[in-house]
């Protein structure tokens, strides 16, 4: 039986019951809960099923997210799962961290019009729960294995969607990492409490399942150089993310107890996964007790707050340069942590660091937002005779991320990168000057979003395909 859609006219949106944050500060669960069936098929009957679907033109993998949300809305979940995943090779993580108020929410047509979005993320993490509880999730499954194998290196999202769609087409593929579990910062970087980790191990599961081979701490640069990993693949793919911390040159910026933001997370992470972190034992990592500043403003530093909160911090600031409007980081998560107890200086920024061996304090200074550059957004300007004193005994340098020197790092010098030292590529076919090596993800965009990862990766997967055939037709022309 069909349902009526567009009900937004009488039924309000509504996110799944969210957890409160006195009950959130004590563990490390996600913050919603699930949606239950009837709920999911109400909130997704909102839909006003726009004959230009702007939550589809804003989303980067250009999902169908009116079809699926009829089909929900009709009970259909099943094939509603059939539609979502077949543009969106991890559509449960997307729907738990996709910054939707920025994607798909925030240009959802109800929305600009005051009936509040549908709750789009919420509903696609329900269906495909869903479709991992009732077994439709199934491992791909090639038509027809083919000879050729591919070699990726990074196990991130770029990696995983790329590893996926060769499986698919029957290719032989190879999924390098450095890390000795698969997820890159899926993983690693952001924290249990917006992305649980088993959701993560049971993708790597999957990829194991399809066939894809996964060569865990193996580091290209240490144990095979790009040209000896090339000549055994028919084609590479480099998908190696950007982890090169950008850091802070400031008086007392050497002392003990100032840490870089990706160090403090993977410890914390790894202790959650149960591995033994020596740094996060004798307190170096760990904010249990410590009065914690983070500086940075983006998704990594409110990470960053949230897990200090969770550690025990007995204070917990974060220091921003510029004001909320124009912060990197959602919006949704910035609430998400002043509800958790973290208080936020809006335009200030650090002069130096106060201590004798280990940290004591920030000096910082207070900013003016002077005019816009040429980006639009407003320069902050330091206001004369502003520094003061914040206490801290642990600081956190999250301060965003370049890409590590690949060309020196892989003993590749013919592997061009652009000034920012991002891996150049056609982007029409995502290849690099160097035949058969392709790129995809943060190591070609600079620091970007899971979502673009994916993309990047089903695209590269597509124009690695069209490379192999048409070099599998050039052999067969040639042995004629
Ligand atoms: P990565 O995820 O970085 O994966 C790269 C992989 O390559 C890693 O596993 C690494 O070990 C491996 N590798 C690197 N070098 C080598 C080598 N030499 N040999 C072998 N393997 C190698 N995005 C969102 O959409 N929502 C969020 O909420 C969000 N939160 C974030 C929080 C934090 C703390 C950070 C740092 C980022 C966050 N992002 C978020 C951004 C998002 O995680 C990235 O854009 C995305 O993971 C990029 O995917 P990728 O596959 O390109 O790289």
């Amino acid at each position: 039986m069909a349902t009526k859609m567009l009900q937004f006219v009488k039924t309000s949106g509504e996110m799944p019951a969210k957890r409160t944050a006195e009950i959130r500060r004590q563990d490390w669960l996600e913050v919603y809960g699930p949606y239950v069936r009837q709920k999911a098929e109400e909130q997704s009957s909102r839909c006003s099923q726009c004959g230009v679907p702007f939550c589809q033109i804003h989303c980067p993998l250009q999902n169908n997210i009116p079809d699926w949300l009829k089909l929900t809305a009709e009970g259909r979940l099943e094939e509603a799962y059939e539609v979502s995943s077949a543009t969106n090779s991890m559509p449960e993580i997307c729907g738990r961290i996709c910054p939707q108020d920025r994607l798909c929410e925030g240009n959802c047509v109800i929305e600009q019009s005051g009936h509040g979005a549908v709750t789009i993320g919420s509903i696609e993490k329900y269906i495909t729960d869903t479709a991992w509880a009732e077994g439709w999730v199934k491992p791909p499954t090639p038509l027809r294995e083919r000879d050729q194998s591919v070699g990726i290196i990074g196990a991130g999202p770029g990696g995983i969607a790329a590893a996926e769609q060769l499986r698919r087409l029957g290719y032989q593929v190879h999924l390098y990492d450095r890390y000795d579990r698969v997820g890159g910062l899926l993983i690693y970087g952001i924290p249990s409490f917006k992305l649980e980790k088993e959701i993560v191990a049971r993708r790597a599961q999957w990829l194991a399942d399809a066939g894809i081979q996964l060569h865990l701490n193996f580091e290209i640069g240490r144990d095979a150089t790009l040209q000896e990993l090339r000549s055994r693949h028919d084609a590479v793919l480099v998908a190696t993310g950007v982890y090169k911390a950008r850091d802070l040159q400031a008086p007392g910026s050497g002392l003990k107890g100032i840490v870089a933001a990706l160090d403090y997370l993977t410890a914390s992470n790894r202790t959650g996964l149960g591995d033994d972190v020596p740094e996060f034992t004798d307190g170096t990592l760990n904010a249990a007790g410590k009065r914690v500043v983070v500086i940075g403003g983006g998704d990594t530093a409110m990470d960053c707050v949230r897990t200090a909160v969770r550690q025990g911090a007995v204070s917990v600031k974060c220091l921003y340069r510029r004001n909320r409007a124009n912060m990197p980081g959602s919006q949704r998560e910035v609430q998400n942590a002043e509800e958790e107890g973290v208080e936020f200086v809006w335009q200030a920024a650090p002069e130096g660091f106060l201590g004798d061996d280990a940290v004591t304090g920030v000096r910082a200074h207070s900013i003016h937002l002077g005019v816009a550059d040429a980006t639009g957004r407003q320069s902050p300007v330091v206001i004369e005779g502003s520094a003061h004193t914040i206490e801290a005994d642990l600081v956190i340098k999250a301060l965003g991320f370049d890409p590590e020197d690949l060309p020196t790092l892989f003993d590749a010098p013919g592997l061009p990168v652009t000034k920012w030292g991002t891996v150049k590529v056609d982007h029409r076919t995502m290849m690099t000057a160097v035949e058969g090596i392709f790129a995809a993800g943060d190591i070609v965009r600079g620091a970007s979003l899971v979502v673009w990862a994916i993309r990047d990766g089903r695209d590269a997967a597509a124009a690695i395909d069209s490379f192999l055939v048409a070099k599998a037709a050039a052999l067969a022309v040639a042995a004629e």
